[in-house]
């Protein structure tokens, strides 16, 4: 058996609201540890948890959790002594959660400290020691993500290209407690089944973090030529993304989601200007969330890496957003103009679009 203090931050700033936070993440708890969990007690803003194994990589995928501590159980403080010997430099935090113990959190510091002075430094090893019952819990701590319980903000919709950007988006999202359903676009056969697979691939690391994920596909590949022989060249990733947008609200709707998410980053390609976001986001009625706005490429590949799907953006792939694009499409696509051209074709196209929608694909992941 391995048993783990779960540490919050955000969690235990939430007043009154802090049952609800609570109850999400013990429910979050059951549902990724599954019958490898064997209790979970709430010790009031941190949780101990025991399990059958050692689950320690799969608690520090569980959003809302800010460190994990896996720690023995020990008698008494000269147990305590002998188990923090091994370390060979330690930077100890002391918690005396019950009084019933005779010396305070201080106290037991500074006997171990006696003890153990020259092992002590601020920048050694975090453990953490916790007097809770007659009982010394002892480990080391690991860090968690942080933020909050996975579905304790509500629910949204990404748009998941394959690219890095908008697995990160998910990412952040899910951080600030939005049960994530992900929504993909591709134009196969005219683009290659691997971009499916990159997207079903990229879904299933992501939903290491969200709770029971949900990959739709839809095949836009009609919508794409109908486009190209429709519409000005220049404006074609424009009218692809207000596909995309109001297949995404009619989904969002189906699901009872309150946003959509995208990768969307100011200034990285032309269709990721102001003019252009504005007018390709009047296609939707619903809230767009944009959490890479501000980010630098850079930044934005290093958390991929943490996360995990870089090694799966990274691998050499089309969109079907490339299909016919022209080397220099619009920068400034004035929404009247676009909004005339498409008045013009709408009766077909969306013709084609509930067409797309109706014979979407789902796949369900545990
Ligand atoms: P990413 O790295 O996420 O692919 P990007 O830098 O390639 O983003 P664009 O291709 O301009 O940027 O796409 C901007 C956003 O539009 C993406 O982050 C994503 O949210 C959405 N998007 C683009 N292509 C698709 C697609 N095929 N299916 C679903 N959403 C898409
Ligand atoms: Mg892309």
């Amino acid at each position: 058996m391995e048993s783990y203090i779960l540490k919050t931050s955000e969690i235990i700033l939430k007043g009154k609201n802090r049952k609800y936070f609570e109850k999400i993440l013990i429910e979050n708890l059951k549902n990724k540890l599954k019958d490898n969990l064997i209790s979970i007690q709430n010790l009031g803003g941190e949780f101990l948890v025991e399990t059958e194994n050692d689950l320690l990589d799969k608690l520090k995928t569980i959003l809302g959790i800010s460190k994990i501590v896996k720690v023995e159980k020990l008698e008494n403080l000269e147990d305590v002594i002998n188990f923090l010997k091994k370390y060979d430099s330690i930077k100890l935090k002391v918690k005396r959660a019950d009084k019933d113990y005779p010396l305070t959190s201080k106290e037991i510091y500074e006997r171990i400290k006696k003890e153990l002075k020259e092992k002590i430094d601020k920048k050694g090893r975090e453990l953490i020691l916790e007097y809770r019952k007659g009982i010394f819990y002892a480990g080391e701590a690991h860090r968690g993500f942080g933020g909050l319980p996975v579905g304790s903000s509500g629910k949204g919709i990404v748009l998941l290209s394959t690219g890095f950007d908008s697995p990160v988006a998910s990412f952040l999202m899910m951080k600030r407690g939005l049960k994530l359903y992900f929504l993909h676009f591709h134009s196969y056969p005219q683009i290659s089944i691997e971009d499916i697979e990159k997207a079903k691939d990229l879904v299933k690391i992501l939903n290491e973090y969200n709770i029971g994920s949900i990959l739709y596909l839809i095949n836009i590949l009609e919508i794409q030529k109908f486009y190209f022989s429709n519409i000005p060249s220049k404006y074609l990733v424009i009218f692809y993304r207000r596909t995309m947008f109001r297949l995404a609200s009619r989904l969002a709707k189906e699901l009872n989601c309150g946003c959509i998410i995208t990768g969307e980053n100011l200034g990285q390609v032309a269709s990721q200007t102001l003019e252009n976001m504005k007018t390709i986001e009047n296609a939707t009625n619903l809230l767009v969330l944009r959490p890479l706005i501000g980010f630098n490429k850079e930044e934005i590949i290093s958390l991929a890496e943490i996360i995990g799907t870089k090694r799966i953006s990274e691998k050499p792939g089309e969109d079907c957003c490339s299909l016919f694009i022209p080397k220099s499409p619009a920068t400034k696509a004035k929404l009247s103009e676009i909004l005339e051209i498409e008045d013009k074709i709408k009766e077909k196209l969306f013709e084609l679009e509930d067409f797309a929608f109706e014979n979407k694909e789902k796949i369900v992941y545990h």
